[in-house]
């Protein structure tokens, strides 16, 4: 049988690969074929590198705009944690779709199905396939076909989670249900980088938790070559960190300029995605909309700063008024533990931490940007190095492609 499984290690950055650092995965990029120029989703966020890796598509077409988003409700734009356990079921009920374009789960809900373990966010595990048409288990709640109850995942977002998780996984997924895909999210290293400075004893300590997670999982697959399936195992990360070196609040900074009415006010909502920010514009304030361009275009904390045709060139769309996306300032400094890349980042909503000194991500920092991508099956070389240029929308198709389904509508390409 021809089978895929997908092993995502959050947050992971490319350059953490090494003999030293993650034992197994450098003894596993060996076999498998590296993807030095591998790039993700802007924003580089987990809950939209979820949606973006399930559709094969663009933010600007499964709609999933950032790790935090406004939606336009009723005439109001309304600001939501894109995390939260019932965000896709709400914006469904707004937009009429959860995603506006099917996931892997769809796709393969007759050809052999799907299952998602998931130690993320609940948002970004409900991505992967929230209308219902596979398999996803959450500690936030488990779901099978049709979206009904399934058997709990009762674990913590940490490395003894995350190995309860891949232990359930390897057990049930690639040992009893045997489904034509299998991904394992694990939660880690991302959660750890979120906490600690990026290259301290407690990053590498769990870090190499992770690798030994990860090598279960290579162990499992071996066991099924062996049994005589043919798998294609996609080892990779959603994004890379970069140190936050400040923290801006860009709806302070929008009032404190007169662009925006109030901290309240629905005119111009800034929703942050760690170190981006989505800036929506309400039509009513349209007005406003040079004056805008101008004060960010004016601003040394805005690194980068699209807007109109820009925002097609970064895979997103003005779905919800979204006007203008910023990547915070980043540069290549390092940190008091040797690691390269440093970036500001968007003050989050919610009372949430800002994370100072620890991991982010969310922008086009070269850093944040540089996930892991290792791939092991047919089709590719052991040992070899694909340099050209990759995007995690090109993960769907390579996955459907070796399934042997047809996989008509995604903006990527089978690698
Ligand atoms: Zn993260």
């Amino acid at each position: 049988m021809r089978r895929v499984v997908v092993v995502i290690l959050d947050g992971l950055r490319r350059d953490f690969v090494d003999a030293v650092r993650t034992p197994h995965l450098f003894e596993f990029a060996a076999r498998a074929a590296r993807f030095p120029a591998y790039r993700t989703a802007f924003p580089s966020a987990t809950r939209v590198v979820a949606a973006t890796f399930a559709t094969g598509c663009h933010p600007a077409r499964h709609t999933l705009q950032g790790n935090s988003m406004a939606l336009l409700e009723n005439g109001v734009l309304v600001p939501h944690d894109a995390g939260a356990p019932g965000f896709l079921q709400h914006k469904r009920s707004i937009n009429g779709y959860a995603l506006a374009v099917p996931t892997l789960a769809e796709r393969l809900a007759s050809h052999g199905g799907a299952i998602i373990y998931n130690n993320v966010s609940p948002g970004a595990a409900y991505a992967h396939d929230p209308d219902g048409h596979g398999h996803v288990y959450h500690r936030a709640g488990s779901f099978a076909r049709g979206r009904v109850a399934a058997e709990p995942l009762n674990v913590a977002l940490d490395a003894a989670g995350d190995r309860a998780m891949t232990e359930r996984f390897v057990a049930d997924a690639l040992g009893v249900r045997q489904p034509a895909l299998a991904v394992l999210w694990l939660g880690e290293p991302d959660h750890i980088q979120h906490n600690v400075p990026l290259g301290s004893p407690e990053h590498l300590a769990v870090l190499r938790e992770a690798d030994r997670n990860a090598a279960l999982v290579i162990d499992a697959v071996d066991r099924r070559r062996q049994s005589g399936d043919d798998v294609l195992l996609v080892i990779g990360s959603d994004n890379g960190h970069e140190t936050v070196s400040g923290v801006v609040d860009v709806e302070a900074a929008l009032i404190a300029a007169g662009l925006k009415a109030g901290v309240e006010s629905n005119d111009i909502v800034a929703m942050s995605s760690g170190t981006s920010t989505l800036i929506y514009l309400h039509h009513d304030a349209e007005h406003r909309r040079d004056s805008l361009g101008d004060f960010l275009a004016s601003q040394s904390w805005a690194g980068t700063v699209i807007d109109g045709a820009g925002l097609a060139a970064i895979g997103q769309a003005p779905h919800n008024g979204l006007a203008f996306a910023v990547s915070l300032a980043a540069d290549a400094s390092a940190n008091e533990h040797g690691v390269p890349g440093r970036s500001l980042a968007a003050k989050p909503r919610w009372d949430k931490q800002d994370r100072i000194g620890c991991g982010q991500h969310g922008g086009l920092g070269q850093f944040e940007q540089s996930p892991v991508l290792l791939i092991d099956g047919p089709g590719f070389d052991a040992g070899s190095v694909r340099g050209e240029p990759v995007h995690v929308t090109d993960l769907a198709p390579t996955i459907m492609r070796h399934l042997g389904v047809a996989a008509p509508g995604m903006d990527g390409r089978a690698l």
